[in-house]
């Protein structure tokens, strides 16, 4: 049996209950996954070109996501017709709707009079309770909800055997129902929060029409994953795999060594590009508190040294890449060599990843005839270069997820919550040249900012917040003296997703804090600028 079959007969779509979500490109089905996620529904994302003989798993139902383009369209992409033959119930959303429709008439898919985008009333027949009811689909939806649309085309008449099941006043044919099967298409997007009920709509799909399970948990997938490793890497396997200090990294290490112990071997390289104490508390809390295997590399010389004169943001993402993939194939080789001599024990084979479903989400996902599908990439390039093959036991989660399972794998608060970093670190943060000195001065400017926002009891409230170091100088009044010195500028966003985001509106007294604080503390600093004040724009100095 191959690595990959191991993995496979162990994972969460043969383990879980799961609802297979078929992608036509909309932005948003991967709501979809999460808030069935929410509801300890198992679900997964597959392209909308799946072929359905090969899938490599059951579906208790599937859902035709919504998508950007006309099911009557030439180049629209279609689902594998054998969809129908599964025999389990299929729910259609927007574009979903169209081509389940399309698919069993091919003439009742028109280009509307009206786009219909926003908020919309919906008027829905009430289910009496009865699973085999097509009303089931909107029980406990009062009716008269609002619901969202983000549609041009419409039906202009129903597939043979459907009826109606909602409408709004735009759009006759909100919610559509096969009277004799299990196939229903709704217009709106259930998946979107401006869709009220939504989630209950979707629950009652996936509990009361599918009978899914709702066991998805990760107290399930802790013992779950921990057997599929233990299966995977074998009697004598052993791993090594990086860490940074963040969330996903330390997971994935706690996980390892819940499987394996010591056969899993951690690697921190320090590029003396890390937070204040960063490397120190990452030492302590993996060996002291979470009893991890870990090597420290100090390579912060080496780092700075290639980083010498280079001030452009993409030349040091590439050097530090460079070192780093360096630095760690000369520690995992001489780890091997040590490990070698243990008793009971093979060779390294497996290089450990904290890929998360996003990562493969944006690899599979569909995007268009026209383009070709990512593959996702290997970060650094490290598994090629290594020969090793690759371990991601994270790689069915979201990132709300990985921190529920840290929170059980016993991994302190702080951590679990902690804030993404970078991997070139502060070196990005750093404008202009990287020196020793120049970092550290980022370093303490972060370091009291970050306190700041603890002390304020602010941190949870914020997604990311850190200071950056710009190298002009600028003038200050310190001790009635004139200095020509150099300003922080202070970031602090709130995002869900991680792909848009807004800034975080501090206070005045909290900004007077630790812009007093900085100047007073770094030396080398006379003034303090905020991200919203700041004229400078985000990618100058986030890189
Ligand atoms: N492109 C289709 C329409 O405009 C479907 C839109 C959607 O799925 N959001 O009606």
């Amino acid at each position: 049996m191959t690595a990959n079959d191991i993995s496979e007969k162990e994972a969460p779509h043969k383990l879980f209950d799961t609802l297979l979500v078929l992608d036509f490109g909309s932005q948003y089905s991967h709501l979809i996954i999460r808030r069935l996620r929410d509801l300890n529904i198992y679900s997964e994302l597959l392209p909308c070109t799946q072929r359905i003989a090969d899938l490599p798993f059951q579906p208790k139902g599937v859902i035709l996501s919504g998508g950007p383009y006309s099911v009557y369209d030439s180049s629209a992409p279609h689902v594998d017709p054998a969809v129908f033959d599964l025999d389990v119930p299929i729910l259609g959303v927007c574009y979903g709707l169209q081509e389940m429709a399309w698919q069993l008439d091919q003439h009742n898919v028109l280009a509307g009079e009206k786009r219909e985008y926003g908020h919309a009333k919906l008027t829905c027949e009430q289910g009496e309770g009865s699973a085999s009811s097509v009303n089931v689909l909107f029980q406990d939806v009062p009716n008269g909800v609002d619901v969202w649309m983000s549609h041009g085309d419409k039906l202009s008449h129903l597939p043979e055997s459907f009826s109606t099941i909602a409408a709004t006043s735009n759009a006759p044919f909100a919610g559509i129902a096969h009277t004799s099967k299990p196939y229903y298409g709704i217009q709106f997007h259930p998946e979107v929060t401006h869709t009220s009920h939504g989630t209950r709509i979707l629950e009652n799909y996936a509990v009361r029409i599918c009978k899914a399970r709702q066991h998805w948990t990760m107290e399930e997938f802790v013992g779950t994953e921990i057997s599929r490793i233990r299966a995977l890497v074998g009697e004598k396997g052993q791993v090594i795999g990086a860490v940074s200090g963040g969330v996903d990294s330390t997971v994935a290490a706690k996980l390892m060594h819940e499987a394996i112990g010591d056969r899993f071997h951690a690697v921190l390289v320090d590029n003396g590009l890390l937070r204040h104490n960063e490397a120190e508390t990452v030492h302590q809390t993996l060996t002291s508190h979470l009893g991890i295997n870990l090597t420290v590399i100090d390579a912060s010389e080496r780092f700075l040294t290639e980083l010498k004169g280079v001030s452009d943001p993409e030349k040091k993402r590439k050097i530090i890449g460079k070192n780093f993939i360096e630095v760690f194939q000369e520690t995992a080789h001489k780890i091997a060599k040590e490990a070698a001599g243990t008793p009971n024990a093979g060779d390294i084979e497996w290089l450990l990843q904290g890929t998360l479903y996003p990562d493969v989400i944006e690899s599979i996902a569909f995007r268009g005839p026209s383009q070709t599908i990512k593959t996702h990439h290997n970060v650094g390039g490290l598994p090629a270069a290594m020969h090793l093959k690759l371990i991601e036991p994270l790689r069915e989660l979201f990132k709300d997820e990985v921190r529920i399972l840290g929170t059980k794998l016993g991994i302190p608060e702080e951590l679990v919550w902690r804030h993404p970093f970078p991997g070139p670190g502060l070196a990005i943060r750093t404008l202009g040249e990287v020196t020793r000195s120049q970092v550290e001065i980022t370093r303490q400017a972060d370091r009291i900012f970050i306190e700041e926002i603890i002390a304020a009891g602010l941190y949870r409230k914020i997604s990311q917040a850190y200071a950056a170091l710009l190298p002009i100088q600028v003038v200050g009044v310190m001790g009635d003296k004139r200095v020509h010195e150099q300003p922080i500028c202070l970031r602090a966003v709130e995002t869900t997703d991680f792909m848009t985001a807004n800034w975080f509106d501090f206070d005045r007294p909290f900004l007077d804090k630790v812009s007093s604080r900085i100047t007073n503390e770094v030396s080398g600093v006379c003034s303090v600028f905020q991200n919203s004040m700041c004229l400078l724009h985000q990618g100058i100095y986030h890189g």
